[in-house]
């Protein structure tokens, strides 16, 4: 290891988050060095939200995520000994916390394959942002276990949940997550979710043109009236597996006009800077929509997340391909220090803007991480 402090400097960004939370301290009575506090990046952009993949395995086959070709039964998963394991995954997180984080979600693969995941939920909802407000930790499903398991994630003090569906009749659902999982099993997954109070929950659609596109407007009569919030998410070209082309993409603003048409909408003001989903309200009233335009509009310059990959690497960008492993120096007895330390140089270090540069790309495509490894 051999960078191990680096006083991270408050810029004019991340002054203001000094002053509202008094300055840089040690929250956590860690005893990480004065200097760390609340970091940012190079483009000013401060660390706030964390996304944790608690396993890269799945009991779908997303066409757009891990499609059977590249994920079948002789794929290399990883083994138990590489995840972390949660009292690792608790130590990152309140060192992430100490520097700036304030949500937690948590995600995969699919989260609620990972035995006991409410022990994690119970740990990381129990910490405390460095503002002394509890850590929001959500988590982000297929919904296929939700049925048998809303109550006990609510229980461990779960705040917030999405759930992902794309697509109401049997076939296009089918044809989009690759398995024969009957919808009524993910729908009542949701209304479990609701029933137990994880409200309001949200559901994500991926849409890609010509295998789900005619299901934008019947999804979003089903949910409307229903207190859940439908946001459609443009196709991405995350990973290298999914044979993304622009073609397939739907854009967020199209997705509108349609379902304008049909049921009419007014856009309204995020519910916070750096919300990602542009929000839509129905003008009669019946709720909620939103659109996720990571292609079409990209929304870097207030990118505010860090992920943490199934064994312990740190990434900055969904598209990335490489990280900063943690999981090593945790197991070599690195102290508090040392890790904070190497997670505050790597984010001091982010440039990344991938969306917003990806039609501007000249140089040879690269590998990217699969999302199902970094955590959607
Ligand atoms: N298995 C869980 C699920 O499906 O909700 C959590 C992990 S999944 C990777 C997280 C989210 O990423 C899902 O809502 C999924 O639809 C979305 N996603 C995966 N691949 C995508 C892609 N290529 N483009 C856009 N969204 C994608
Ligand atoms: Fe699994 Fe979620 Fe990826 Fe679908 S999107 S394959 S459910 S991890
Ligand atoms: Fe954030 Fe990277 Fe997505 Fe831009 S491309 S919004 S930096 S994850």
């Amino acid at each position: 290891m051999t960078e191990i402090f680096r006083i991270i400097p408050i810029t004019s960004a991340t002054a203001s988050v000094a002053q509202q939370s008094g300055a840089v301290q040690d929250y956590t009575g860690l005893g990480v060095p004065h200097g760390y506090g609340q970091v940012a990046d190079t483009l000013q952009r401060p660390l706030r939200d964390l996304r944790i993949s608690v396993t890269d395995r799945c009991n779908l086959r997303c066409t757009y995520c891990m499609p059977r070709e590249a994920f079948d039964k002789d794929h290399a998963f990883l083994q138990r000994a590489d995840l972390l394991s949660f009292e690792e995954i608790e130590r990152l997180a309140r060192l992430f916390i100490h520097l700036g984080v304030q949500k937690i979600r948590l995600t995969g693969g699919e989260p609620l394959l990972r035995r006991g995941i409410e022990r994690i939920i119970e740990s990381l909802a129990r910490l405390n942002t460095r503002e002394g407000k509890p850590v929001e930790v959500a988590l982000t499903t297929n919904a296929v276990l939700l049925s048998q398991k809303a109550q006990s994630l609510k229980d461990a003090g779960l705040a917030r949940i999405t759930a992902s569906l794309d697509g109401l009749s049997e076939a296009t659902f089918r044809c989009m997550s690759d398995s024969d999982v009957p919808v009524k099993t993910v729908l009542d997954g949701i209304a479990a979710a609701q029933r137990v109070g994880l409200a309001p929950v949200k559901v994500n659609m991926v849409v890609k043109r010509g295998v789900n596109d005619h299901e934008i407007i019947p999804m979003a009569g089903h949910f409307r009236n229903s207190g859940v919030v439908l946001r459609f998410i443009e196709f991405m070209d995350v990973g290298c597996t999914n044979g993304w082309r622009m073609d397939d993409v739907v854009p967020a603003r199209e997705i509108v006009e349609q379902i304008n048409s049909r049921y009419p909408v007014r856009q309204v003001d995020p519910n916070y800077t750096g919300e990602v989903a542009e929000r839509w309200h129905y003008a009669d009233g019946s709720g909620e929509v939103g659109v996720i335009a990571s292609v079409t509009q990209a929304f870097c310059h207030e990118c505010t997340r860090a992920r943490l990959s199934t064994d312990g690497k740190l990434y900055t960008c969904l598209f990335a391909s490489s990280g900063t492993d943690l999981r090593d120096p945790l197991r070599m007895s690195a102290t508090d220090q040392m890790l904070a330390g190497l997670i505050a140089d790597h984010w001091g270090r982010r440039n990344d803007r991938y969306s917003q540069l990806r039609h501007a790309v000249t140089e040879a495509p690269r590998e990217k991480i699969e999302m199902s490894y970094i955590g959607g």
